[in-house]
């Protein structure tokens, strides 16, 4: 193992994944630290869901542009990563939520995604197990799924075939151009990228994320039980609830024929399910889906999202160390975001040039100093 290379990334999530990756498809040395397996924390836990987001117009940029990028790279080897391009119908309760859908169609459309507006008909056409009375929904087409561990792995091996080198083991602390591990050995870069999720803040105390917890469950496998990712509109309110908990209809139809229920949002740092929050999130679903209350649920797990103030994930270099850049902060959106995150982080550390507004994601806009006006 060199001990000195370009690039140190810490954390081999799909983000740490896909900007070594990007990285070293630009040239660069780059050395990989994780200290459990690839494609562990926030990534293994996640839903794998590939969805537009329209919170904002940076939101949108990076998932839209993102979602492009993963069609091109899931198209060499579908299989491999699980994937599934089943579309998001994101449902309407009543009136005053499909002019919100249709609302939502129209900035989609604006950023060239495919949507169809569903009336109450056209939505229990596509999906007869939702429960009788709903509105409608938008069928955002181009959405999709992947298996999360499994496509961090594949962005890891396709670096590691461009040179990049894994290393296994725990950085204790970021030093300038170096960092040090718990085994004593200290390795040294010209440029330091942490990818940690929601363990940044360990190594990093100052950054301005927090770790927002989230249940999901599984079940049994019932093939053509629902064909789309389903979500609430109202899921929108909930994920960016500035605090207390919070639970929003999230149903995946798995490429195995299972069916994965979210979703809940706290703001906690511990890993332990809570039974109470698991069943106010079933019971929610089910006020959805009424059947799935008769399903065999087979695992249910936590995971941490880790959460800046504004929503937004901060990619780009950090002021305050020299050499050292970031990309974290991603949320419930970074298994989407992972791909278009690292080819913003790699431009700016190579050529500069990147195809959409950087200025939204900087770290910098949370620097307590006048540089951080860009
Ligand atoms: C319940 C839930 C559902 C979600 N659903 C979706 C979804 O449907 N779609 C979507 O786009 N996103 C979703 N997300 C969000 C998504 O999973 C995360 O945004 C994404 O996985 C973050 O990836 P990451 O690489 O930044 O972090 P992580 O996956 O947590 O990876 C960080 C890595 O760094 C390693 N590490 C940490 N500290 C150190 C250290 N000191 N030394 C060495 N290694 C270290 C960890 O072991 C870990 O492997 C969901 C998240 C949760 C929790």
């Amino acid at each position: 193992m060199n001990q000195s290379t370009d690039v140190i990334v810490i954390g081999a999530g799909i983000i740490g994944a896909a900007c070594a990756e990007a990285l070293a498809a630009r040239g660069l040395q780059v050395t990989v630290i994780e200290q459990d397996a690839v494609g562990s924390g926030a990534t293994a836990a996640g839903m794998g869901h590939l969805v537009a987001m329209d919170d904002n117009a940076a939101e949108l940029a990076l998932s839209s542009w993102s979602i492009r990028l993963w069609n091109e790279f899931v198209d060499e080897h579908p299989h491999s990563h699980e994937y599934s391009r089943c579309g998001t119908i994101w449902v309407a309760s009543d009136a005053e939520e499909l002019a919100a859908a249709q609302a939502k169609g129209s900035n989609m459309r604006a950023h060239g995604l495919p949507c169809e507006l569903l009336d109450a008909q056209a939505l229990y056409g596509r999906e007869p197990a939702l429960r009788p009375g709903l509105a409608g929904g938008l069928l955002v087409g181009g959405d999709g799924l992947v298996y999360p561990p499994k496509s961090a792995r594949i962005l890891l091996d396709r670096a590691r075939s461009r040179g990049a080198q894994l290393v296994a083991g725990a950085v204790t602390a970021i030093e300038d151009r170096a960092v040090l591990l718990r085994d004593g050995s200290r390795l040294h870069a010209d440029s330091i990228v942490l990818a940690a999720g929601a363990r940044c803040t360990e190594l990093l105390p100052g950054l301005p994320l927090q770790a927002k917890k989230g249940h999901l469950a599984i079940t049994d496998r019932y093939p053509g039980f629902i064909r789309h990712q389903l979500v609430e509109l109202g899921y929108i309110k909930s994920a960016h609830a500035a605090s207390g908990d919070s639970v929003a209809f999230n149903l995946q139809p798995r490429p195995t024929g299972q069916i994965l229920i979210g979703s809940s949002r706290q703001f906690s740092a511990s890993l332990d399910a809570e039974p109470a929050m698991l069943s106010r999130m079933l019971r929610h679903a089910a006020g959805f889906v009424p059947q799935l209350a008769g399903l065999n649920v087979l695992r249910c797990w936590t995971g941490l999202r880790a959460a800046s103030p504004d929503g937004l994930p901060l990619i780009g270099p950090w002021p305050a160390r020299r050499g050292l850049w970031l990309a974290t902060g991603h949320e419930g959106l970074g298994i989407t975001t992972s791909l278009a995150t690292a080819q913003l982080l790699a431009a700016q550390m190579t050529d500069g040039s990147v195809p959409i507004p950087l200025q939204a994601y900087l770290p910098q806009r949370f620097m307590p100093s006048p540089s951080n006006h860009v």
